[in-house]
């Protein structure tokens, strides 16, 4: 219930961004989407798209993670 209440107010679908792990929204996603493996990911920026395509496996493994 409460879930559904927080979708409501925050306009809809949100994903987190596999590489950065910030909440992105999934209609305005700033950097994009791509799809692997039959699921599609959302990112902030453009930078983290990039980051992701070059290596989806070692960010979905969690052996990789951005290095700030
Ligand atoms: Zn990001």
């Amino acid at each position: 219930m409460v879930g559904k209440f927080v979708d409501m107010l925050t306009g809809g679908a949100r994903a987190t961004d596999p590489v950065c792990g910030m909440s992105v929204d999934t209609k305005h996603p700033g950097g994009g989407s791509y799809e692997y493996n039959g699921t599609t990911y959302y990112f902030c920026g453009r930078g983290c798209y990039l980051e992701f395509t070059e290596d989806p496996e070692g960010y979905l493994s969690g052996k990789k993670k951005m290095e700030m």
